[in-house]
């Protein structure tokens, strides 16, 4: 049955690049003041992964967009933790560094929690050291993950109303799936958090209003378990360009859906970019707040 209303298509990439324009004038601003001094998102890749170089390039390229630079620590697959820790020290105590990111995943033998929450607080502009988590979850200030947050910056600019209904966030991780379902309670969601150990999924997903498919399928998420008038939103990016839900025929039926390629992603690096413009926007008028 068709649900009698227009589809918002939740455009990331368009809200993206109009956000560029308010960063390159407060990346302007923030060099008048600190000598003509370029604020710097680094990052650390750990291992040469195709697809994190991809998004590390990425990542590159819209700081330079908006004025900013970017700084590649490339160390080799066979580092150690105490390696990756010495990096991460040097970028903490590097005053041109206002982000630190370390791309996820590493490999295996690099304790990544262990090196995740070495990075500074005031520099953790990807929301993932457990302190920056718990501040997040409690609702305090903080940089939340990136894309948890850019899903929540693209909501609001569509205006979609989020409290009092039923969200259903399909996926767990630290980096995206619980801190989506800890800021959809923060703007009073009613939300229900499942995981590979959820019995009855379909059922979930049906009576959601808000669903957020972040499982690493393919399309694992069908078409029809989606209710009609539901907000559909599909973190997921594979081959193909494919989400984690099967997006045919929502935009029929459904209030709102991210597009994919084009919605979710987009919206991940600009938050990252404004979350380091944010970081180098406190260093150059600090509050009181210390690491
Ligand atoms: P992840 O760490 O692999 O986590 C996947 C989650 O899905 C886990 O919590 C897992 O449950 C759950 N899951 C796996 N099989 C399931 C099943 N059969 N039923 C229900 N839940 C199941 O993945 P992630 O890093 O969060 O990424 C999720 C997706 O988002 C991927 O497609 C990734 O490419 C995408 N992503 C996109 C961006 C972006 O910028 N667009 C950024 C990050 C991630 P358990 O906890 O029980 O194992």
């Amino acid at each position: 049955m068709n649900h009698p209303l227009t589809c918002l298509i939740l455009d990331g990439k368009a809200v993206a690049a109009q956000g560029e324009h308010d960063l390159s004038a407060r990346v302007a601003a923030l060099k008048a003041i600190n000598g003509a001094r370029t604020p710097i998102l680094a990052t650390i890749l750990v291992g040469d992964d195709p697809a994190s170089a991809t998004y590390v390039r990425m990542k590159g390229n819209a700081c330079r967009r908006v004025g900013m630079d970017s700084r590649l620590v490339a160390l080799p697959a066979g580092s150690t933790t105490d390696e990756v820790l010495a990096e991460i020290g040097r970028l903490n105590a590097d005053p041109d560094v206002h982000g630190i990111l370390l791309q996820h995943p590493v490999p295996a033998q690099v304790d990544e929690r262990r090196c995740f929450d070495h990075i500074s607080t005031l520099k953790d502009v990807d929301g993932v050291t457990s302190h920056g988590f718990g501040r997040m979850a409690l609702g305090e200030p903080a940089f939340g993950p990136a894309t948890p947050t850019g899903i929540m910056r693209l909501l609001a600019h569509y205006g979609i109303e989020l409290a009092g209904k039923r969200a259903v966030v399909v996926g767990r991780s630290a980096i995206l799936g619980k801190p989506m379902a800890l800021m959809l309670s923060n703007a009073n969601a009613t939300v229900t958090l499942c995981h590979s150990k959820t019995v009855n999924l379909e059922a979930e997903v049906r009576r959601a209003e808000i669903v957020v498919g972040a499982v690493g399928k393919p399309k694992f998420i069908p078409n029809h378990w989606i209710s009609d008038g539901a907000v559909v939103i599909d973190a997921g990016y594979h081959p193909g360009g494919v989400g984690d839900i099967d997006l045919d025929g929502l935009a029929s039926r459904c209030a709102a859906v991210t597009p994919v390629p084009g919605g979710v992603g987009p919206m991940t690096i600009a938050t990252l970019i404004a979350q380091t413009v944010d970081a180098a926007e406190q260093a150059a008028h600090p509050t009181g707040q210390t690491d």
